[in-house]
């Protein structure tokens, strides 16, 4: 039977777990129709993963962050119910949730639409981190130590899942393992020691299969 030296496994949301793309293009025509902007939902797509205020400051629209992230929250929460979980992804969470591995989600994603997903999902996640003031968002490694400080884990013991290189450089600087997932929003990162092609890989990870 394969082992795993993972103890913990950390989880980015969107473009991991739930394939909330759609949810997101619609959020953002809402933005530009409300605001008047003609920035492409390309550009807002690229940057997603770091924090909503950061995003606003790389597309030059610092000045206005706080008004269009409130259009842009009311917007996604209304369909966000209707977002999709990746196929396969369900299941394997509710493997990993009924193991001795503990299990947790670090997501960009306000605490609120977090909830509204995760609630749709028959598993038990140790710890749910979304942005607070106290901690910096991704790609800091704030939230990542902080789980692992909470849950009584080492980093060399402890493994993020991602989609982006705001993850990975998430990761490097917490001095944990990535996994990389290709069926998520970014391009493949150059050194990613675990890439994953579809959810079972994770319970391989895991040890779990
Ligand atoms: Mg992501």
């Amino acid at each position: 039977m394969p082992t795993s030296r993972f103890d913990l496994i950390l989880f980015d949301l969107d473009g991991v777990i739930l394939d909330s793309r759609s949810n997101m293009e619609r959020a953002w025509r809402a933005v530009q129709n409300e605001h008047e902007l003609t920035t492409p939902f390309e550009a807002y797509f690229a940057e997603i993963g770091r924090p909503f205020a950061d995003i606003m400051a790389r597309l030059g629209l610092a000045d206005r962050a706080a008004a269009i992230e409130t259009t842009f929250r009311r917007s996604s929460t209304e369909t966000i119910s209707q977002t999709e979980f990746y196929d396969g992804m369900a299941d394997v969470l509710s493997r990993i949730s009924g193991s001795s591995v503990k299990a947790g989600i670090v997501t960009s994603k306000d605490e609120i639409r977090a909830r509204l997903v995760l609630e749709r999902l028959d598993c038990h996640f140790d710890i749910v981190l979304t942005p607070r003031a106290d901690l910096r968002g991704k790609p800091a490694p704030d939230a990542l130590l902080y789980a692992m400080a909470l849950l009584h884990t080492d980093p060399v013991h402890t493994v993020f899942v991602g989609d982006m290189k705001s993850d990975h450089e998430a990761a490097k600087r917490a001095g944990i393992a990535y996994a990389h997932v290709d069926w998520g929003y970014g391009d493949p990162v150059d050194d990613d020691r675990h890439r994953l092609s579809e959810p079972q890989m994770l319970l391989t990870l895991l040890g779990l299969d």
